[in-house]
């Protein structure tokens, strides 16, 4: 039996289906202490809840009114085995600010009042009702929004160019292709809070003068898509998505494609390939999807998170917006935290928080007394920051700087025990499987850097292989077609550069 079977036969038992109302709702973020049930309005959340706990908070908070303090133990270790919690009161979402998360957690996704309970379809409403499609582009581009993909590219800009092209098809497109190993930032969304997205796709297509949208998906992730069917049919029932919205000219729709989890179908050439039915492979650029994207029509393609923030940028205004983060970065960037962290789960922070803040003050550090060794961000196109990078604060460019990248938002967390590598392997493992095979640096060499770490690992490595495979990197860096390629060898650039001893131990130490 589920925890919320048992909450409605106990709520049955003690006669408070009138008082109480279980609701599904989408991750509270804090994954590490899961199952978690939040009792509003007092705002106590219960965490690790067993099927056997529920009688007690149901008797108990329910029906008597007493928090209880602490339930009996299920089977769980000794340092989780607090079963309670004020939301207000944990450090885990102290350095917080939720944007993009806002109704993740607080909201039941498959029923569109609860959205609009907390202002949702507002900011549609008012761009449609009381802004122009270039006053929708302006508030875009002054608040700073940058896609949070991975690219950040300008997000307001990419809406001009598409914008500015001539009258006629254009198109809308989510990108919800997440594929980083160890990333659910946007499945997380999609899953809490799905109208937040489509609203703001709405909002996007008014402002280029698109009547079509699409949330291209993976189909591994059957509840965000569940609940985006809910959420698109509820929103055209109530006259938020289809034709003539909110009695106006303006009529925008929005369909669904499922992504078969091919990495290379997050780079968006690629994407658009697979939407069109076709092999998903990049195509080079330019022209950019803006000016000929779907069957050739300007198209404009965000990532779920970036969606996310802009209803409220919208609503509340981009002054708002811009006063939170860096100067080059604004607003705040979702991270999935994972690897040897005590606090695994979904964390949204303004941009300009530092990575120790992340991984001590909210990650709660690595357990087991471990020693904190790197944190990878920017998953298999990114790098590894050390503890001499502990105190940089994290945002686009500060991170590229480093030899890393922001990336969608994956930030797994290596101590003491974890090879560097073992690490590049893995993820260049990864790669050899997803690329796409079009061009020969990436097929071929991305390949050969596996064969090379593989030799290295088994101890048969050679100071000249090092030096052959930071040469071949950088090869590939420079030809391979697409992004995928161009970025495939930064994991292994920077454990490289950060941890050359580990690979000479490797070569020398095994001879
Ligand atoms: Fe395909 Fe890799 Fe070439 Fe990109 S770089 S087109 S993924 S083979």
């Amino acid at each position: 039996m589920l925890v919320v079977e048992k909450f409605h036969e106990m709520l049955e038992k003690y006669h408070l289906t009138e008082e109480v109302k279980v609701i599904k709702t989408g991750c509270f973020g804090l994954c590490q202490k899961g199952p978690i049930v939040a009792i509003y309005p007092d705002k106590v959340f219960y965490n690790h809840v067993a099927v056997v706990d529920v009688e007690t908070i149901v008797s108990e908070h329910l029906y008597k009114g007493r928090k209880v303090e602490r339930l009996e133990m299920t089977d769980i270790d000794e340092e989780t085995k607090e079963k309670i919690f004020d939301i207000d009161s944990i450090r885990f979402y102290a350095k917080q600010k939720r944007i993009a998360l806002k109704n993740c957690g607080v909201i039941n996704p498959e029923d569109i009042q609860e959205y609009i309970a907390k202002d949702g379809y507002m900011a549609l409403g008012k761009a449609i009702t009381e802004m122009t499609p270039q006053d929708v582009i302006d508030e875009v581009k002054k608040s700073g929004l940058r896609g949070r993909g991975g690219g950040g590219f300008p997000t307001g800009l990419k809406w001009q160019f598409a914008a500015d092209q001539p009258k006629g098809d254009k198109y809308v497109i989510c990108n919800a292709d997440e594929g980083d190993p160890g990333a659910f930032m946007d499945r997380s969304i999609l899953e809490g809070d799905p109208h937040a997205v489509l609203e703001a796709m709405a909002i996007a297509g008014y402002a280029i003068g698109a009547q079509q949208g699409y949330v291209y998906i993976r189909a591994e992730y059957p509840i965000a898509v569940d609940r985006l069917k809910i959420a698109i049919d509820q929103a055209k029932e109530y006259g938020l998505l289809g034709t003539n919205i909110l009695g106006t000219d303006f009529s925008f729709d929005i369909e669904i494609r499922l992504g078969a989890g091919a990495f290379v179908c997050g780079e968006e050439t690629a994407l658009i390939m697979s939407i069109e039915g076709k092999r998903g492979m990049p195509v080079s650029k330019p022209p950019f999807p803006a000016v000929s994207g779907v069957w050739g029509k300007p198209t404009i393609i965000n990532n779920v998170e970036t969606f996310a923030n802009v209803p409220q940028i919208i609503l509340i205004g981009a002054d708002w917006f811009s006063s939170i983060g860096t100067e080059k970065s604004k607003g705040t960037k979702v991270f999935a935290l994972g690897g040897k962290i005590a606090n695994t789960g979904l964390v949204e922070i303004p941009m300009g928080t530092t990575l120790r803040e992340v991984i001590y003050e909210i990650g709660g550090g690595c357990p087991n007394n471990k020693n904190f060794k790197a944190v990878q961000t920017g998953g298999p196109s990114g790098g590894c920051l050390t503890d001499k990078h502990l105190d940089t604060k994290i945002d686009f460019d500060n991170l590229v700087s480093l030899g890393s990248m922001m990336g969608s938002g994956g930030m797994i967390v290596l101590d003491e025990d974890n090879c560097m590598v073992d690490v590049a392997r893995f993820y260049m493992d990864f790669i050899v499987e997803e690329s796409c095979g079009k061009c020969t640096p990436c097929r071929v060499g991305t390949k050969r850097l596996l064969e090379m770490l593989e030799t290295i690992c088994r101890g048969e490595g050679t100071l000249e292989l090092l030096d052959e495979m930071e040469e071949l990197c950088n090869r590939i860096k420079e030809t391979a077609l697409c992004g995928l390629g161009q970025t495939a060898p930064n994991p292994i650039l920077s454990t490289l550069s950060q941890f050359k001893d580990e690979y000479i131990a490797h070569v020398v130490d095994k001879k």
